[in-house]
């Protein structure tokens, strides 16, 4: 299957205009899929499985961005420490104190978002609001000198209902505002001063996220074709 490069162009000329991040979700194909894209300026990647990630960070060119967007185990973070720039599916303090103690050893600090649930399928990930709060007063966060979180980030439920993926991602964005309105109430200096992206969108629902206040897709199939499970 070959790559949609003309696909590519289209958005990323219409991403640009939006100021909207592309990051190109390459799971599952072959690196010579990314290194196609790569070639036409394309410099986001983003996979969902840990060994997967470290054999295409070995074979390709190294000023690749790699997301890393998938439901990440505790024991696997120190694969990806030496290099990932951005974990978008933190989805607790617990998580986030081991990517911290990880992101030490190498002497990094590393980019995450929170993942917020706000779905209504019991499959996906993402914390509530309630343990967002949470993990914000958490007393050990302010300890965690590795890590910066950025942002959040969220998948809808998929389904044809347009208007019910419209409010799940408006839901994201009000608490995304509502946690920067309170920021500096936080008093917390692994926090900038906002948060400044906010992870929402995929190959169906991207227009409507960034109609929503997106600033960051993570675009799959619509780039490299369908996938086939068989993992
Ligand atoms: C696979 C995946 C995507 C991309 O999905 P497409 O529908 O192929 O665009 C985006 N985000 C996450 C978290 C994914 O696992």
């Amino acid at each position: 299957m070959a790559v949609h490069t003309e696909a590519y162009t289209h958005l990323v000329t219409d991403l640009n205009s939006k100021q909207v991040q592309l990051v190109a979700v390459s799971k599952l194909k072959p690196a010579s899929d990314i290194q196609e894209l790569y070639n036409l300026g394309q410099r986001h990647f983003g996979e969902n499985y840990v060994q997967e990630l470290c054999e295409k960070y070995e074979l390709l060119p190294k000023d690749i961005c790699w997301h890393f967007i998938g439901h990440l185990q505790s024991n696997k973070i120190k694969y990806i420490a030496p290099f990932v720039h951005l974990i978008h599916g933190i989805d607790s303090f617990k998580l986030l104190k081991e990517v911290d103690k990880q992101a030490a050893k190498q002497n990094r600090i590393i980019q995450c978002l929170l993942q917020v649930y706000i779905a209504q399928e019991e499959t996906k990930f993402g914390m509530d609001a309630e343990e967002l709060e949470t993990l914000f007063h958490h007393p050990e966060l302010k300890d965690l000198k590795h890590i910066r979180i950025c942002g959040l980030m969220g998948m809808a439920t998929l389904t044809e209902n347009q208007d019910q993926i419209r409010k799940e991602f408006r839901h994201l964005k009000s608490v995304f505002d509502d946690i920067n309105f309170r920021i500096k109430s936080f008093q917390l200096s692994n926090l900038p001063n906002e948060l400044t992206m906010l992870s929402m969108g995929m190959s169906a629902d991207y227009n409507i996220a960034i109609e929503e206040g997106s600033n960051i897709v993570r675009i799959g199939s619509l780039l490299f074709g369908s996938r086939e499970y068989v993992k």
